[in-house]
């Protein structure tokens, strides 16, 4: 990870991790003042928020609404896509009296998106399974606000960001030892504080702070060292971006269910463990990562809940508690994988910052918190949010589990990793606050 990183830094195609600059060098420090607005577009769910903040790190007032990405939307056109979004920012402005203030709006974006400024930005690709071909290309900020202008709405986008970097923002706003921040929800990725000067695609990037936030897109990488079975070539045919997104394949939300029902479908294949009730087994993607959880956190002593998974969902009636066992085992597999390869990742991010307790091996700068033989490791926080994580205990377990195992205790204690609930959003409107022209003074990352 630490090597493709370097890569990603040194030249555009360096490496499959795009590390995307995002023109983020200040992040909220608890000054912000005001009420401010954002919009989370994710894989699954869609969010608008509002948020109101007073100075020593005050949420207000907070209030944020969901709802469900249409599924054809996904596959439609751009303008249908950005209509959506703007009506519903409009329906939930129509709805708040605060008409006289000036808005500043957060986008997150959480699709790879090559930055030309905070506030623009164009899509380089789809992934998590959507797939409009027009968007590519196109600058989104732009695309938001020009539905935005067609329903009537005085509001442009302030800051675009990717959700990593919201979520990065919203620790940070809280905790300012919060130096990188990680997403494991229907995708995966993660984003840093970078040294500009470390920079090296981009020659003569200044900042006033001297760093800038960079979002990996680490969904992307990839390396002849991960352990890619059967399973994992079986999933990326059956997916619309083939040969891409190979890590987020491996331990997102979006995957999990789909690798396991493809192991029990080739059990069913070569064994009679589950008799001749088994063909739904052979429907891609009935086996959703949230039945996976519950299918692996069932703790009943005859697994009865296994039991109602796979009669209701997978069709599979009467499966002996043998079986049953067995299916938890599979499951229990798939998402030890996919939590260990989480923290490995995280390992990278720490190692690259030298804060992972080697001294500062992988680092060139004496103040980039490399410790000196004898300190005490230096205290990191890692923001962390998504709906597989934040979901199902398992995998964190298993995660912090092997944590501990890479870092050893001493330095696994100085590592938190920081829930933050709807970061990804709330600090965009954070974001959209600092990047507004009424912010406060910009204190430096
Ligand atoms: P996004 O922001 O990409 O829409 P979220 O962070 O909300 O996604 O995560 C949604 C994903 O998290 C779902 O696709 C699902 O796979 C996974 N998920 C949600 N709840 C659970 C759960 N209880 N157990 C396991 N996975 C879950
Ligand atoms: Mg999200």
């Amino acid at each position: 990870m630490v090597v493709e990183m370097h890569a990603g830094l040194a030249s555009d195609g360096g490496s499959k991790l795009k590390m995307l600059l995002t023109f983020v060098d200040a992040l909220p420090n608890g000054n912000e003042e005001g009420i401010y607005y954002s919009i989370d577009l994710g894989g699954t769910n869609f969010r608008v928020l509002r948020v109101e903040v007073g100075a020593g790190s005050v949420i207000i007032n907070q209030k944020v609404e969901h709802q469900p990405i249409p599924e054809e939307l996904t596959k439609g056109t751009t303008e249908d896509l950005f209509n959506f979004v703007a009506l519903a920012l409009k329906s939930f402005l129509e709805r708040e009296d605060d008409q006289d203030v000036k808005r500043a709006l957060g986008f997150t974006f959480s699709f790879p998106v090559r930055q030309n400024s905070v506030s623009s930005g164009s899509l380089i690709r789809w992934t998590k399974g959507f797939s409009i071909e027009d968007t590519v290309g196109k600058d989104v900020a732009q695309c938001l606000n020009d539905a935005l202008a067609r329903c009537g709405l005085n509001v442009r986008v302030t800051a675009l960001v990717n959700d990593t970097v919201g979520t990065l923002a919203l620790g940070h706003y809280y905790d300012e030892d919060t130096v990188a921040a990680v997403i494991i929800g229907s995708g995966t990725n993660a984003c840093y504080i970078e040294r500009t000067d470390a920079i090296i695609k981009c020659q003569g990037l200044l900042t006033n702070s001297g760093g800038m936030v960079v979002n990996m897109e680490w969904g992307n990488f990839w390396s002849s060292h991960l352990p890619r079975t059967l399973y994992d070539i079986s999933l990326d045919d059956e997916t619309q971006n083939r040969n891409d997104q190979g890590f987020e394949k491996m331990i997102s939300g979006m995957y999990l269910g789909e690798i396991a029902r493809l192991v029990l479908h080739r059990m069913a294949q070569e064994s009679d463990v589950f008799g001749d009730a088994a063909d739904s087994l052979s429907n891609p993607f009935i086996l959703s990562t949230p039945f996976l959880a519950a299918i692996r956190e069932d703790d009943s002593p005859d697994l009865s809940e296994v039991r109602r998974v796979l009669q209701e969902h997978l069709k599979i009636p009467d499966a002996p508690l043998k079986t049953r066992r067995l299916v938890v085992k599979v499951c229990d597999i798939v998402t030890r994988r996919a939590a260990r390869l989480a923290a490995a990742g995280i390992v990278g991010i720490l190692k690259k910052l030298g804060r992972d307790g080697s001294g500062g091996v992988a680092s060139t700068s004496s103040s980039s918190g490399g410790r000196a033989r004898g300190q005490q490791p230096r205290r990191t926080v890692v923001a962390i949010e998504g709906g597989l994580y934040q979901g199902y205990p398992v995998l964190r377990e298993y995660l912090d589990e092997a944590l501990v195992e890479i870092l050893g205790e001493e330095v696994a204690r100085s590592v938190t990793l920081r829930v933050t609930e709807d970061g990804s959003g709330i600090g965009a409107a954070l974001l959209a606050a600092v990047h507004s022209s009424n912010s406060q003074q910009q204190v430096p990352i």
